[in-house]
């Protein structure tokens, strides 16, 4: 038995773990990382955030092509050296996650592989990834941890992983094209992983036990998604409860049940499950600890990310919603300044969320059904109206404002088309600094680009938008009266 010493140790080296190791280092601890991975990334990086938009970006650029006949270039039909493309997808994970393995050893970070339990509040176990049961293990002394362990995906009980039957990390590997493939939930896992296997060639087929494509989004967004996908999805089946997935001599076989209480079977060739994560909380050895979880098992913290137990902090999926990789590491952060002393609390006004099909949508601040209760004016700037929309041949899309009627600050916003990721960024801006109407207005935005939609939008509040007309309510402040 080993014995090692750590002022923090993190456990879990995803965007969560390693942005607090990082921060931590930097403020003058001395820091350990425990992952079973050989490099740091975690699920954002290995099966995750960056694997899925690798591919995500090489259907779009299939679906570009496609678009392209509309004006008058034909590539014909296109030649997919999966095997090409997945090596592709793998450098990039390599070139990021030993970028990691580097600034983790610039910052003298002690790195160790493998997996962590807790003897106490102030102890840890940690076993080798190559022998987890073994009696052979290290013990970590440490004054401070943070739980950084992510989540999992979830899986129905009675249909175990198979060739057939795969999660989103099994389907990230892309084995193979299957000619047909059943999705199972209409998340955003499932959209995007849908979207990817579709345009590689997929007959895909999308299954949601609830009644409507990603029930959390405003709806004219997902109407902007809905119009474009239609063609790209064979089906979309909603209110359809999935009773049981197996697999079969050629493939896998879903029973499934509608609303009306109709049963069928329907047989694919490959079937994705994405219907949910789950916390890593299991095996982590909390019972000998004073932290405390939830009934779903997600860790429960304050507003620093300190757990029950004062020695124990947690951030990331592992504590629950929204379950994104810059929440994780924005919450890792804190707790690295909290464990250093800091007044610091997690509380931001937004975080933003991106959904990366083709239209993606984002949306920050509030959404629709929480604008019904307040004395909020939604301003819309449809695309059609946009010059550089329309040089990209995507005049379908559409960005919106939730602007608060007497303050005129900016509350949400909300944008569905090609780009809507990177142009979501001015929103969160926006609001994190109490901006008002005129502030976007008035901020001359480049021409000829997507983000003028926004600047537009803000100026379409006050009936002054250049290229859409609506009547004029209020009058558009000065610069002095901002
Ligand atoms: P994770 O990234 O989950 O990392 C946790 C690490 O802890 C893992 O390496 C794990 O092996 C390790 N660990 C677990 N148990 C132990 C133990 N006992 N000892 C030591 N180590 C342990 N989010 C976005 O923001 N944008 C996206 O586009 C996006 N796309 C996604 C696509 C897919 C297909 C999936 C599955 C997720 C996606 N997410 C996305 C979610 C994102 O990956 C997570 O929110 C994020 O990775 C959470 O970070 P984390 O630091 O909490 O933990």
């Amino acid at each position: 038995m080993n014995s090692l010493k750590s002022d923090v140790v993190i456990i879990g080296a995803g965007p969560g773990g390693y942005a607090a190791a990082f921060l931590a280092a930097d403020l003058g601890m001395q820091v350990s990382i425990v992952d079973p991975e050989a490099h740091p990334g975690g699920v954002c990086l290995y099966r995750g955030c960056i694997a899925s938009k690798a591919l995500l970006h090489a259907a779009k650029v299939l679906s570009d092509a496609e678009d392209a006949k509309q004006f008058g270039l034909n590539f014909g039909n296109p030649q997919i050296d999966l095997s090409k493309l997945r090596n592709w997808k793998d450098d990039i994970i390599l070139k990021l996650t030993s970028g990691l393995s580097s600034l983790t050893k610039s910052r003298n970070i002690t790195y160790i592989q493998g997996y962590a339990k807790f003897r106490n509040s102030n102890e840890l176990e940690i076993r080798s990834v190559s022998d987890e049961k073994s009696d052979d293990f290290k013990v970590l002394t440490f004054q401070k941890a943070i739980i950084a362990t992510g989540s999992k995906p979830a899986h129905f009980p009675y249909a175990p992983l198979s060739e057939s039957i795969m999660d989103s990390t099994m389907a990230l590997q892309i084995k193979n094209i299957p000619k047909t493939l059943l999705v199972v939930g209409a998340g955003y896992i499932g959209l995007e992983l849908g979207s990817v296997y579709a345009n590689l060639g997929s007959e895909v087929t999308i299954v949601e036990a609830g009644d409507t494509l990603l029930p959390a989004v405003d709806r004219d967004l997902v109407a902007v998604f809905a119009k474009k996908q239609k063609n790209l999805f064979k089906e979309i089946l909603l209110s359809v409860k999935v009773e049981k997935l197996t697999q079969t001599d050629h493939g896998a076989k879903a029973q499934i049940v509608s609303e009306d209480g109709e049963e069928k079977q329907m047989f694919f060739d490959k079937i994705l499950s994405a219907i949910g994560r789950n916390p890593n909380s299991q095996f982590l050895g909390l019972e000998n600890t004073n932290v405390k979880t939830d009934e779903k098992g997600f860790i429960q913290t304050d507003e620093t990310g300190k757990t029950f137990d004062e020695n124990i902090y947690a951030i990331g999926d592992v504590t629950g919603e929204p379950m994104l990789a810059h929440a994780a590491s924005a919450q890792g952060k804190i707790a690295a300044e909290a464990i250093a002393g800091e007044n610091v609390i997690y509380a931001p006004r937004v975080v933003p969320a991106v959904i990366f099909t083709d239209p993606q949508i984002a949306w920050c601040g509030i959404t629709q059904s929480q604008a019904k209760t307040m004395d909020i004016e939604v301003v819309r700037f449809p695309w059609g109206a946009s010059g550089r929309a329309l040089t990209m041949n995507r005049t379908d899309g559409l960005t919106k404002l939730f602007i608060d009627r007497k303050s005129k600050r900016i509350l949400g916003m909300g944008i569905a088309g090609p780009e809507a990721g990177e142009m979501i960024a001015e929103g969160v801006l926006a609001i994190e600094m109490g901006a008002v109407a005129g502030d976007i207005g008035m901020s001359i935005h480049a021409h000829p680009t997507l983000s003028e939609t926004v600047m537009e939008g803000a100026e379409s509040f006050f009936g002054q938008a250049t290229h859409l007309y609506r009547p004029q309510t209020k009058t558009k402040p000065t610069k002095d009266t901002i």
